[in-house]
């Protein structure tokens, strides 16, 4: 997920844009968290932030695993924010989603310029593995389960704008050829 017009920026690693295939496929599991992993998580966590991304998902720095990586600034009541705290997420699975559903604008780094409201749960539960091998179990709201939840989609192979109504996705469609043709895989 991304906050604010920033792409197009060189970045630690090189972003996959719409209409590259990895962005279609399902990561596959990470079986080992070794250097290689540790490695990528750090870089993933570097891009994100040259980017000003509150999330960032494997397959769109051009690896096809399942992890992603959020950064998601909470909001005190007082309405000013605190810098988010960096959160890693390895084999990640949603094992609960709440019933009640709450509408954000999203973007995504993979997709510039676009931003639309998406319809979400507004808490979800995910189970995961952190860097240090530890699996943990934790519940998201707000902010933060929109990124979780928007992160994990990309493991899946899945976008933003696939849980856009179909007249919204239509109405789309010139942008995102266009995005596909000056970003997109030559
Ligand atoms: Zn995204």
């Amino acid at each position: 997920m991304v906050s604010g017009i920033m792409w197009g920026r060189m970045t630690k690693l090189p972003l996959a844009y719409y209409g590259d295939p990895i962005l279609r496929k399902k990561g596959a599991r990470v079986e080992t968290i070794n250097d290689g992993i540790r490695q990528l998580a750090n870089d993933m966590i570097d891009t994100m932030k040259e980017s000003n991304g509150l999330g960032l998902a494997a397959p769109q720095v051009h690896h096809s695993l399942a992890m992603f990586v959020i950064c998601v600034p909470t909001q005190q009541p007082d309405e000013s924010w605190l810098p988010g705290k960096v959160r890693v997420f390895i084999n990640p699975k949603i094992v609960s989603y709440s019933d009640d559903l709450w509408g954000y604008v999203e973007g995504c780094l993979s997709i510039p310029t676009i931003y639309e409201d998406v319809l979400r749960p507004f808490k979800v539960t995910v189970t995961a593995t952190d860097l240090e091998g530890n699996e943990f179990t934790e519940e998201f709201e707000g902010l933060e389960a929109h990124a979780v939840m928007h992160e994990n989609d990309h493991i899946n192979g899945v976008l933003f704008i696939d849980r856009l109504s179909a007249k919204k996705r239509k109405e789309l469609e010139p942008r995102l050829r266009q995005i596909k043709k000056k970003f997109g895989p030559k």
